[in-house]
C-alpha cells in the first residue's frame, strides 16, 4: 500500500512532468471506487485549466487546476502515471487527463480502494478528513505529536503511528520499520515510553521515511514512474522486519516474529525490540 514516501515520490514525478501544463480533456471509466468517480464533473471542471500545484497532505494528493481542486488517494494499489503520447493504456486505468502537447496523466487502480474527486478549489481545505490530519512526519514535530498522544491514550505505539490524526502519512510498513530502528516493541503502550525512547522513535520515523524517499528518488533519476516500471521505487527499499516473518533479523539473526495487533500484522524482532 502506498505510504508517505511513495505518495511523495508520485507527487514529485507528476509535478516535474506536468506542472504548468494545461489540461485539454478528460476520459473517465464507469467503475465503482471508494468515492464515486464523477466523469461529468471531471469533464466540466478540469479541461482548459493549467495544473498550477500538486501538494500532499499525509497520503492524500491535492491538485490545483486554477479554480478547480482535486483530491486523489491511491488506496491499496493506486498509481498516478505520466504517459507519453500514444502509449497504450494500461488495464485498470480509470481516469485519463489529456494535457497540451499530448502527454497524459493516468490514474490506475486495480483494487479500486483509491479515489479521485474534483471540486471548486475552495473546497479542498475542508475535504474530509484533511482538516483532522496530524502533522507531516517529514516536516512537522514528530516528538511533540507522540508526547501529546502519550498523555491522551494508552494504545500500542504501533496503533499510534498508524493514527493519521497523530501523524499523517505513516502506514503499517514504515510503522514497523521505524519501531525496529528505534528498538521498541510494536505492542508497547505509547504511555509507557519515556521521553528518551519517544525521541529515539521520532528520529527513527523520520529516517525510515527519508531513506524510502531517497530510494524512490533514485528510481526517479532513472526515469521515474513510467507506465512500464510504475511500481519501481516502492521495492527499492530494503525492509528490516515488515513481511519477513521467520526470516533472520538483520541485526541479531534471530527470527522475525509476526503478531496480529489491532487487525494488522505487527512484525518485530523480539530480542532487538523491547
Ligand atoms: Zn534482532
Amino acid at each position: 500500500m502506498p505510504e508517505l514516501p511513495e505518495v511523495e515520490t508520485v507527487r514529485r514525478t507528476v509535478s516535474a512532468a506536468l506542472l504548468g501544463c494545461r489540461a485539454e480533456g478528460v476520459g473517465v471509466a464507469t467503475v465503482k471506487m471508494r468515492l464515486p468517480l464523477d466523469g461529468e464533473r471531471w469533464r466540466r471542471l478540469v479541461p482548459g485549466r493549467r495544473l498550477e500545484a500538486l501538494d500532499r497532505r499525509g497520503k492524500y494528493l491535492l491538485a490545483r487546476f486554477e479554480d478547480t481542486g482535486a483530491v486523489v488517494h491511491l488506496g491499496m494499489s493506486g498509481r498516478l502515471l505520466v504517459a507519453a503520447p500514444g502509449q497504450p493504456v494500461l488495464p485498470h486505468t480509470h481516469l485519463v487527463v489529456h494535457f497540451e502537447g499530448g502527454r497524459e496523466l493516468w490514474f490506475v487502480d486495480p483494487r479500486r480502494f483509491g479515489f479521485a474527486v474534483v471540486m471548486p478549489v475552495e473546497g479542498l481545505k475542508a475535504f474530509p478528513p484533511l482538516p483532522e490530519l496530524g502533522p507531516d512526519p517529514l516536516t512537522g514535530d514528530v516528538e511533540g505529536a507522540l508526547a501529546a498522544a502519550a498523555c491522551r491514550q494508552r494504545a500500542p505505539v504501533r496503533s499510534i503511528l498508524l493514527d493519521q490524526r497523530v501523524l499523517a502519512g505513516i502506514g503499517n510498513i514504515y510503522a514497523c520499520e521505524a519501531l525496529f530502528r528505534a528498538g521498541i516493541r510494536p505492542q508497547r503502550s505509547v504511555a509507557e515510553l519515556g521521553a528518551r525512547r519517544r525521541a529515539r522513535l521520532a528520529v527513527a520515523v523520520r529516517e525510515v521515511l527519508q531513506d524510502a524517499l531517497a530510494a524512490g528518488g533514485t528510481t526517479l533519476a532513472d526515469g521515474g514512474f513510467s507506465a512500464s516500471d510504475g511500481q519501481a521505487g516502492y521495492f527499492a527499499v530494503q525492509l528490516a522486519v515488515y513481511g519477513r516473518e521467520g526470516a533472520p533479523c538483520r541485526r541479531c539473526s534471530r527470527p522475525v516474529r509476526r503478531q496480529a495487533l489491532g487487525g494488522r500484522s505487527a512484525y518485530y524482532c523480539p530480542s532487538c525490540q523491547r
